[in-house]
């Protein structure tokens, strides 16, 4: 995006903020809230590209999935145990504190739990092995046989599942907004941060519209890092998802969330009966990545035959709206913050990887914390960016 000289000679008078945070999604107005119960004094300007929740955070399954993406013995494997059983509990904080912190009938909260469904026999023993060690950690679930999730969700051929008690289900725009509205900051929407510039004790953002001068910048603009910060295209990088909504199907069937297929499918009814379904991602891999705003023929048909196939009585309905959204994914999966490289006084998070909404309003909270820093903030250490950087060589052979 390029600035003419006229147009930049029209710009609005500049503002000055002691925080300035780029993106107003679920990370950035989660951070802007948590900035604001810490420190009422601040003041906070929240600018966007577009508006409040135009990103992936507001155009997600609203599903608050409890832990990753994948079974909890793929996650001890792969992090370990300590660090998966934080990441359960930081998903179930993050749940827990959306419930006591904000007004859960504003953004349509429904505390139903959830279900992780299996769509493969080998999916289905590792969900089950999956029991013991969660129960150990202390979480709320129980294996239900194929027979019964099949009949719980009015469906054919999935095998068994996990009932998570702590899963939940919202409505992500109407979240993003409340938060934004409780958090006090000064909205600035259509404002493209084109330009970053630190020196001193100050940094410059320059917008088509205005110049904000801040004492310090979070940038949570996750997918859309890199664009600012081309280095940062190592760590998070761009890949699609779509979904579909159906005319509303009466009764309602569906009173959980259901994630399937190690959540390349997910499936969940609103009360009025509309069904919104998204994935399919894995059966499109190749064309699914970038920024690109747009459905596709086939990857929306692979939705609509999953529908058929696992929801056979519900195959003839009306699908009303199709729509696609960029999130940032992350090489290890999960979400990272750190320091701009060559910055002191800008933070940034990104790499939510298809989850942010489980991980965004407590993440926003240890965000406000190394703002103000906090920089033992809990969490911080587990999605710091400093875990990508490898110590150098010497170091490693004198380790060994
Ligand atoms: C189809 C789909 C389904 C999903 N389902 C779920 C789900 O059910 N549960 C779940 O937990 N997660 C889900 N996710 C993932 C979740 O939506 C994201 O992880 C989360 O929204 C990321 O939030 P964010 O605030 O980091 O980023 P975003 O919401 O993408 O916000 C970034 C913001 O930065 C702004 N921006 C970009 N560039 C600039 C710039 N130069 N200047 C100013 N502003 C800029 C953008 O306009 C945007 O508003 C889904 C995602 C998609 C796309």
């Amino acid at each position: 995006m390029t600035v003419s000289f006229w147009q930049q000679r029209a710009r609005e008078p500049d503002l000055a903020c002691d925080v300035a945070i780029v993106g107003a999604g679920i990370i950035g107005c989660s951070t802007a809230y948590w900035l604001h119960r810490l420190r009422p004094s601040l003041r906070v300007l929240l600018l966007d590209a577009g508006q409040v929740a135009s990103g992936a955070s507001g155009r997600n399954a609203g599903f608050l999935i409890q832990g990753t993406a994948t079974d909890y013995v793929t996650d001890q494997k792969k992090y370990g145990p300590e660090r998966a059983k934080e990441l359960w509990h930081l998903t179930r904080e993050n749940r827990d504190l959306l419930v006591s912190e904000l007004r859960p009938e504003v953004f349509h909260l429904e505390a139903s739990g959830s279900m992780t469904v299996a769509g493969t026999r080998e999916e289905d023993e590792r969900l089950r092995a999956s029991v013991s060690p969660m129960r150990y950690d202390g979480a709320s679930v129980a294996y239900v046989t194929a027979a019964d999730t099949n009949r719980r969700l009015r469906s054919q051929g999935f095998f068994g599942a996990l009932y998570v008690s702590s899963g939940a289900m919202l409505d992500s725009v109407a979240l993003v907004r409340h938060l934004a509205d409780e958090s006090k900051a000064e909205v600035l929407p259509h404002h493209p941060v084109l330009e970053l510039d630190e020196r001193a004790d100050q940094v410059t953002l320059e917008t088509p519209v205005r110049r904000v001068r801040a004492a310090q910048v979070v940038l949570a603009m996750n997918a859309y890092t890199p664009k600012l910060v081309p280095e940062l295209g190592k760590m998070v990088r761009p890949v699609r998802a779509q979904m579909l909504a159906t005319a509303p199907l009466l009764p309602r069937w569906l009173h959980v969330p259901a994630y399937t297929h190690e959540g390349y499918f997910y499936i969940r009814q609103l009360v009025d009966g509309t069904v919104l379904l998204g994935g399919a991602r894995h059966l499109h891999r190749v064309k699914e990545v970038g920024y690109k705003d747009e459905t596709t023929p086939d990857l929306q048909a692979d939705l609509e035959a999953y529908l058929h196939h696992y929801f056979p009585q519900r195959a003839d309905v009306q699908v009303v709206r199709r729509w696609s959204g960029v999130m940032g994914f992350s090489p290890d999966g999960l979400p990272i913050w750190g320091p701009v490289p060559g910055h002191n006084r800008t933070l940034w998070a990104g790499g939510f990887t298809g989850h942010g909404m489980s991980f965004g309003f407590r993440f926003g909270m240890m965000m406000a914390e190394l703002t103000m820093g906090y920089t033992h903030a809990e969490y911080a250490d587990l999605f710091a960016s400093t875990r990508f950087i490898k110590p150098p060589r010497q170091a490693v052979s004198k380790a060994s």
